[in-house]
């Protein structure tokens, strides 16, 4: 790799290309020194394609967020369209993209939620979501749960309960963020058994809150999204909606992985027809075309801050070029009716799934909901032992389910692994010929697992 700077007349190979990124960038969430990325030059619904001209069959719509596909002819045009007419102005001004945005909104979000803030991530509308509690309540401490993910930055870091959190600490040390135990019937924190449990885990909640002065706000994924696709028993929510109401604590759900179909509704709270305060939401609200968080709270929560400062707020909130393409992507799944898709062909994916589990020895559980699953794979499906273990992660070496993935991508599929499962949640679009290519591909590349055992 040659250090002069770069001319037009001289194309990079591909090996420059992964060269100059390791040199000039930072790979996040990982050490350096393990970073190969692959050199992708284009997409095209549920594919993508490396330099070489190999495509790829993507099983996790890239991180749970290309839910539309690559390529929507109508999502494109509204980001070009808006960039021609008003490609920016401050957030202070009105713009048609935000009042068609928000209108629409009001039409899919759970009944109650009518004020809005855009963001440009999910992180961002959770330090939002944070701030607006605290400001509301007048309180400041926020319970999180144990195996979840909120985000990045200090206080998103601080809520986040995943057991890989040790890395982050050093940046992540937040004040005022407790955890509760998460909601884990295969393996539950507190050793309990659903159903005779009674829900115990949504009590403790409730002993901490009562054990605890100052507390805003409780926040949870609806559906644990990085940390294993958990999904609640039915009785889960209500009850924590009523342990909020009762101790006036505001109740916030993060939708930026479960939301927008993903689950076979357009909202994974709306299984429950549970109403939080707060729903944060990012990811499929574009279909990942541009960077959108939003943070959107209730009528009463909006109706204090008419006459309390509203002291929040971004250059690139509610950018222009970021709300035109919502509408179109929203409109994009109204038309091609994805939520009951979502529901039907996520069936199919989670039967054919269930499927490899008698196969495999390396398998723990199949689990999920909609277009939403995680294989979880153990050492031993008796003491449901995961593979790796934080040792693993300090020596940087690849990790089972890393291996696993490798071997998907040699065959074509590409699919993501978190510490010892696979989060499988394609674009909502997939046919269900191309789940049965993905899933042969994971029934072959398994064999590196049982192996291991
Ligand atoms: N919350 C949840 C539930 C998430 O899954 C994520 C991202 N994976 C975030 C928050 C953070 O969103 P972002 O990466 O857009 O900042």
């Amino acid at each position: 790799m040659s250090d002069a700077l770069l001319s037009p007349d001289q194309p990079m190979t591909t090996q420059e290309v992964v060269e100059w990124t390791k040199k000039l960038n930072y790979g996040t969430w990982r050490y350096q020194k393990s970073w190969n990325p692959m050199h992708i030059v284009d997409a095209e619904g549920c594919y993508f394609t490396d330099a070489n001209g190999k495509r790829y069959l993507d099983f996790s719509a890239q991180l749970m967020c290309s839910n539309l596909g690559h390529k929507n002819a109508a999502v494109i045009k509204a980001i070009a369209d808006q960039a021609q007419k008003l490609a920016y102005i401050m957030p202070s001004y009105a713009t048609d993209a935000r009042v068609e945005l928000s209108r629409l909104l009001l039409e899919v979000l759970p009944e109650g939620i009518t004020k809005f803030f855009f963001t440009t991530s999910g992180t961002e509308a959770n330090e939002a979501a944070f701030k607006i509690a605290r400001m509301y309540t007048g309180k400041t401490k926020i319970i999180a749960r144990y195996r979840s993910y909120h985000g990045s930055t200090m206080a998103s870091i601080a809520a986040t309960g995943d057991p890989r959190r040790w890395a982050m600490e050093p940046g992540g040390k937040g004040q005022g963020f407790l955890f509760a135990p998460e909601v884990n019937c295969y393996k539950c924190p507190i050793k309990h058994t659903y159903p005779e449990c009674g829900i115990a885990c949504a009590d403790y909640l409730e002993h901490m809150i009562e054990n605890e002065s100052d507390v805003a706000a409780v926040i949870v994924e609806p559906v644990v999204g990085t940390n294993g696709v958990l999904v609640p028993p039915k009785e889960y929510f209500p009850k924590l909606r009523e342990i909020c109401d009762r101790r006036g604590v505001l109740l916030i759900a993060d939708e930026v992985m479960s939301g927008w179909g993903r689950t076979g509704e357009w909202f994974a709270v709306d299984h429950w027809g549970v109403k939080p305060d707060i729903l944060v939401t990012a990811k499929g609200i574009t279909s990942a075309y541009v960077p959108l968080g939003l943070c959107a709270t209730t009528g009463k929560i909006a109706e204090y801050f008419e006459d309390h400062f509203f002291a929040h707020g971004h250059t690139y909130e509610a950018h222009p070029i970021t709300l035109a393409p919502a509408v179109a992507a929203i409109r994009e799944m109204q038309r091609l009716n994805l939520i009951n898709r979502a529901k039907e062909v996520g069936a199919y994916l989670g039967e054919k799934l269930k499927a490899l589990k008698p196969k495999h020895p390396s398998i723990g559980e199949v689990r999920g909901l909609g277009m939403f699953w995680a294989i979880e794979l153990v050492r031993d499906q008796e003491k449901k032992t995961p593979f790796n273990t934080k040792q693993d992660k300090v020596d940087g070496k690849a990790t089972v389910v890393d291996q696993v993935a490798a071997e998907m991508l040699k065959r074509g599929v590409s699919i993501q692994a978190w510490i010892s499962h696979f989060v499988i949640a394609p674009p909502l679009i997939i046919e269900k010929a191309e789940i049965d290519t993905a899933v042969d591909a994971l029934d072959q590349a398994l064999a590196i697992a049982d192996k291991a055992l």
